[in-house]
């Protein structure tokens, strides 16, 4: 399947040509020809998948047939909304690739900053507007937006817009759009809370999902590293000087544990940079063009400022602590080995981990290589003091060691949980 052949207009054709995209993705080969059908779509995709050519560029399209042509200023005619300032502004700037031959403009509004330039971006006319809910109400409320003129709307990582408390946001904006509109949904996962609000937005869509599991199992190689919790920083800094690390995400499960990292990197000569949501957007920004231009190698992040990296090249991802809520886990390793590109995926996980562990395995239905060669390996009885919790609540008889067996691998079921004989750390082979 070519792009040619899912019907493209000449413009867009020629800018992907530009960007070197050979063939559609599976969710853009299965999303175009519906969005350009005019049908309501419900996507259940990640970031990293593609996800956003599948709706920019059929937009664009409709965007582009004569009877769009502007009379007078523009009016916003496309409305695509999603949780942070990151992804809001990779979404507009992939509206500004793909649409570099159309006649088409667009804008970013967000919070966190003056509202001048935003305002006066809008006073010039777009066609196109992408937003993060809470400014794009303000803005709203001090009419300098009006949503009559909407025929398409997005709505982007569901899942984590409901986790952020943008709910009631979300509600407020869909009762000003038009009825007679296109939707489209997308969500990383589908709990009953996202189809409830799904089913608010969209008419009878059309149902398109690109499961995880074929993404991260697919293409990124899965290491997990058994640690305790203080040798974690001590394990990076000798993965980072054992490896050769161009690139590497660390994900951190807070902002203050993100910051800390950070500092300790820093103290022992590691250049890198922290990105989250206590950050102004200028230095999210500073730091993040830094890693972009390759002057830092390790930008270290938390889920929520991750969402809207777009980084092509990134070799690594670290999560220095496992996610408590298993799709993160799916969402952060699809930073790497994007597009088809291979990436290598790390995981600290110490005793209390354990949990997170088993539910990301359980989501992603492998398990996750073991890797024991290392001199941090995490044999101290922590680990088994920690019992995971069980439904009957009988206590599981520790099995002895069988690490010769394990060595390397997984081994049989949570043999990496079992003291090791020899005591002492590892040598690295
Ligand atoms: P997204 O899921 O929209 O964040 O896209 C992930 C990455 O894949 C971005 O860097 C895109 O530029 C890239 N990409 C999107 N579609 C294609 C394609 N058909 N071929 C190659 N790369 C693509």
């Amino acid at each position: 399947m070519t792009f040619k052949e899912l019907g493209l207009i000449p413009s867009i054709l020629r800018t992907l040509e530009e960007q070197g995209y050979e063939k559609p993705t599976p969710i853009q080969q299965q999303s175009i020809p519906i969005l350009l059908k005019g049908r309501d779509l419900l996507g259940c995709a990640q970031t990293g998948t593609g996800k956003t050519a599948a709706f920019a560029i059929p937009i664009l399209q409709h965007l582009s047939m004569p009877h769009h042509e502007p009379k007078g200023r523009r009016k916003i005619k496309a409305l695509v909304i999603t949780p942070t300032r990151e992804l809001a502004t990779q979404i507009a700037d992939s509206f500004t690739v793909y649409g570099k031959y159309t006649n088409l403009k667009n804008t970013v509004i967000f919070g966190g900053v003056k509202q001048r330039a935003q305002v006066d971006a809008l006073r010039r006319g777009v066609d196109i507007l992408v937003a993060t809910p809470g400014r794009l109400l303000d803005l709203i409320n001090q009419r300098h937006i009006s949503l009559k003129g909407i025929e398409f709307f997005v709505l982007d990582e569901a899942d984590q817009m409901l986790d952020m408390g943008f709910i009631h946001d979300i509600k407020k904006v869909i009762a000003l759009l038009p009825k007679n509109r296109q939707s489209l949904f997308f969500s990383a996962t589908m709990h009953s809370k996202i189809v409830t609000l799904s089913k608010q937005i969209l008419g009878n869509p059309e149902r398109v999902t690109v499961q995880p599991e074929q993404t991260t199992a697919e293409k990124v190689e899965q290491n997990l590293y058994l640690v305790t919790k203080g040798n974690k920083i001590k394990l990076l800094m000798y993965l980072l000087q054992t490896h050769e690390m161009d690139s590497v995400l660390v994900f951190s499960r807070t902002k203050h544990g993100a910051n800390k990292i950070v500092k300790l990197l820093l103290r022992d000569g590691f250049e890198s940079a922290a990105i989250h949501g206590n950050k102004s957007q200028k230095a999210r920004e500073l730091a993040l063009n830094s890693f972009k231009q390759g002057k830092i190698k390790i930008l270290v992040a938390t889920d929520i400022a991750a969402r809207g990296i777009d980084i092509d090249e990134l070799s690594f991802v670290v999560n220095y602590d496992l996610p408590n809520v298993p799709e993160s886990y799916v969402h952060r390793i699809g930073r790497t080995g994007r597009a088809g590109s291979s990436g290598v995926a790390i995981s600290f996980c110490d005793a209390s981990e354990r949990p997170y562990l088993r539910d990301i395995e359980k989501l992603i239905n492998k398990k996750i290589k073991v890797i024991h060669e290392h001199p941090f390996i995490n044999d101290s009885l922590e680990i088994e003091s920690s019992q995971p919790e069980r439904k009957h609540g009988h206590k599981r008889k520790p099995k002895p060691a069988s690490h010769s067996k394990s060595k390397g691998s997984s081994g049989g079921k949570n043999n990496y949980w079992r003291k090791r004989k020899t005591g002492g750390p590892r040598k690295p082979s």
